[in-house]
């Protein structure tokens, strides 16, 4: 993330910032450009300097860093891991599997895969494939029309940080549906405004990235029953030590374990 240095930092986030599409000019605002900027430059500090904590994907020791969360103009500490580049969303849901993924050869995908995401289920004995529309991917597919794989073929299906930036994120989360085994199970993350009762469109569109086409509220879990899933909540309280929170970077947050309707098969 701090890869590029200076001159990097300072380009994107003038793109971030004077681009008519981004969100800083959406908002017509300066605040994401600010926390872009201060995200990066503190950064370099925290990289540099020691400490306790470990990233439980990569192994790396030291302080973790900020991530500049552009849509809710937030910055969140304690997140970033200059090792593997994972955030504390995806290291919180990954500590939640390590102990819980169940025996035997499991067919995994991993949409809108991280490299995190990779590094993590590299080791594992399962058979892990990926889905994205740019890069190195098992399937390019859209995740709206992911026509190149067979109904029912994954165990588990790994959706972290995706859905917010799909237009039409119900024909995402009913093709997820469609390919997940019937005893399977998808783990979707999504970044939620615990505020927010309903969920709304987002006034801007993703650029570069950043932005959300949705801005989830409490109701995500109904949105993802009407696509066809018992969703069951876990809450991050229930699994995770404070001492564990600490020393891992993590964060507390809802997780959903999404099954499919035995019904709700087309
Ligand atoms: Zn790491």
């Amino acid at each position: 993330m701090i890869k590029g240095g200076f001159g990097a930092t300072f380009w994107l986030a003038a793109r971030l910032f004077l681009h008519p599409k981004s969100p800083a000019a959406v908002y017509k605002n300066p605040v994401p450009f600010i926390l872009h900027v201060y995200a990066r430059l503190a950064n370099l500090w925290i990289s540099a300097r020691g400490g306790d904590q470990v990233c439980l994907i990569c192994g790396r020791r030291g302080a973790f860093g900020y991530v500049a969360a552009i849509s809710d103009q937030t910055l969140i500490r304690n997140s970033l891991c200059f090792g593997c580049g994972s955030n504390s969303r995806t290291r919180t849901l990954l500590f939640y599997l390590k102990s819980r993924l169940p025996n035997g050869q499991l067919k995994i995908l991993d949409i809108g895969p991280l490299k995190s995401t990779r590094l993590f289920f590299r080791d594992l004995d399962c058979t892990y494939e990926t889905l994205d529309r740019y890069g190195e991917a098992t399937y390019h597919d859209d995740v709206t029309d992911m026509s190149s794989i067979p109904d029912e073929t994954y165990d588990i299906i790994f959706c972290v940080q995706v859905l917010q930036h799909i237009s039409d994120d119900l024909g995402a989360m009913s093709e997820i549906r469609r390919i997940l085994k019937p005893d399977g199970v998808a783990y979707v993350v999504v970044h939620q405004f615990p505020s927010s009762d309903k969920t709304r469109r987002s006034p801007q569109a993703s650029y570069l990235g950043y932005g959300f086409e949705w801005l989830y509220g409490e109701d995500f879990r109904v949105r993802l029953e009407s696509a066809g899933f018992f969703a069951d909540m876990i809450s991050t309280d229930k699994f995770i030590s404070e001492q564990d929170l600490k020393r891992h970077g993590l964060m507390a947050q809802v997780l959903y374990a999404s099954r499919p309707k035995a019904t709700a098969k087309s």
